[in-house]
């Protein structure tokens, strides 16, 4: 498995686009991660991995999206994207999540992009709008990975993504990358309608159409319309974990998560600070879900540096603590009465358009989410499990955490979860 993967990494890939992967997002990735450890050693919190959501439309309608993606267009202007890079640069970091809505709507998508040659971005695309032209200009970028959404068969598309011929669109997307020898990734948001995409047959699928990587992330019921009924059993959340993990270890394709270090312990990115989010309209958020904000990457608002915009957030901060002393899972599914109280203590103000972000946080049903701590399921590509050791792990944040209060394990019962 390890020389298959090796041979497909240096045989079907741009050299020079696996160079900028090895370089900006392999070794200069692992020095923003140290120093973000040695920061944690003062107290000090500062995201390695910030995700920037560049642009809040959509051509689609997906089942359980929080953004607005109705409203009126919001673009992150190019100046405070470029001062938001050179701000987190001035810190270690190079890597940068882009997300939105669609950011190939995004009018200057490139024009963000384009500058920073010394940092690596993976974006967050339905795919619909990589063209053959653009998939070509992504390579001589080299440094931006797309990671393209699949959310299930032809039928269960639609459904999920509420728009008519949307796989075969995607497809072609993907379709254009990988002919321009792009690092592509397919992702998945994994509920109740696409459980059929978790099978070997599908990964075999991939590897055989030349996608590098792929991300089963769970469904989350947020938003106006969290479609609840989606979600995953626990016991499905279980499976889902095991599938990862044994094909890991099987199949020549680099699979990523974000919610378990290499023990198959639960962690939540935005508890140990290792992450963190941006809105389009510049509002520094937990993660996406947590639609609230206190701080602004936009100079007009907040003349601050971004350092002190984080290390000086109490609302961050004690999102951070509250998050990591009550479950290892997510605070927001588990104990979003504890965060809506958290939210009224600060008077975070409500950062999206439609305004209702706390009635939905208060309307919200408790759920179970990745924490689980009696089917903990460690790595068993060793590989991965030391990768996690030094560089994805809680970083000591759940140091002392009891157990035993925590939501999650009389949560496991609960059907409705
Ligand atoms: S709060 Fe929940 S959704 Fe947000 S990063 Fe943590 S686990 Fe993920």
């Amino acid at each position: 498995m390890y020389l298959r993967l090796l041979r497909r990494l240096l045989f079907e890939t741009d050299k020079r686009l696996l160079w900028k992967l090895a370089w900006n997002m392999g070794v200069k990735g692992v020095v923003s991660v140290e120093r973000f450890k040695r920061r944690l050693k003062h107290g000090e919190v500062f995201p390695p991995f910030l995700y920037v959501s560049v642009i809040n439309s959509c051509n689609l309608r997906c089942q359980g999206c929080w953004v607005d993606v109705a409203a009126k267009m919001e673009a992150m202007p190019p100046e405070v994207f470029h001062r938001m890079v050179r701000e987190a640069q001035d810190m270690g970091n190079t890597f940068f999540g882009v997300v939105g809505g669609e950011p190939f709507m995004h009018p200057r998508l490139f024009e963000l992009l384009e500058p920073h040659t010394g940092c690596y971005f993976q974006v967050f695309t339905n795919g619909h709008f990589i063209t053959d032209a653009k998939a070509k200009r992504l390579r001589r970028l080299g440094n931006v990975t797309p990671l393209i959404s699949v959310e299930g068969s032809e039928i269960v598309s639609d459904q999920r993504r509420g728009k008519s011929g949307v796989l075969s669109r995607t497809m072609q997307g993907i379709r254009a990358c990988l002919d321009n020898k792009v690092f592509t990734g397919v992702c998945t948001s994994v509920c109740q309608t696409n459980l059929d995409l978790v099978n070997e047959q599908w990964l075999d699928r991939l590897i055989d159409m030349g996608v590098m990587y792929t991300w089963f992330h769970v469904y989350r019921p947020m938003g106006p319309d969290g479609s609840p009924d989606l979600c995953l059993t626990p016991a499905q959340q279980l499976e889902l974990r095991q599938f990862v993990v044994e094909m890991r270890a099987k199949k020549p394709i680099i699979i990523i998560d974000a919610y378990y270090d290499g023990e198959g312990q639960a962690l939540c990115p935005a508890a140990t600070g290792i992450s963190h989010h941006i809105n389009p309209w510049g509002g520094i958020e937990p993660c996406p879900i947590v639609q609230f904000s206190r701080e602004s990457i936009r100079r007009d608002q907040d003349n601050r540096h971004l350092r002190d915009k984080f290390r000086q957030s109490a609302f961050l901060s004690d999102f951070r603590e509250l998050a990591r002393s009550t479950t290892r899972g997510c605070i927001v599914l588990e104990r979003p009465d504890l965060l809506r109280d958290l939210v009224d203590k600060h008077q975070a103000p409500d950062a999206t358009v439609r305004g209702t972000a706390r009635q939905e946080l208060a309307a919200m049903h408790t759920r179970t989410s990745q924490f689980n701590p009696s089917g903990e399921i460690p790595e068993k590509n060793f590989l991965y499990r030391l990768a996690k050791r030094f560089w994805f792990n809680d970083f000591g944040a759940y140091e002392g955490f009891d157990h035993s209060r925590a939501s999650a394990p009389a949560l496991l019962n609960d059907r409705r979860a």
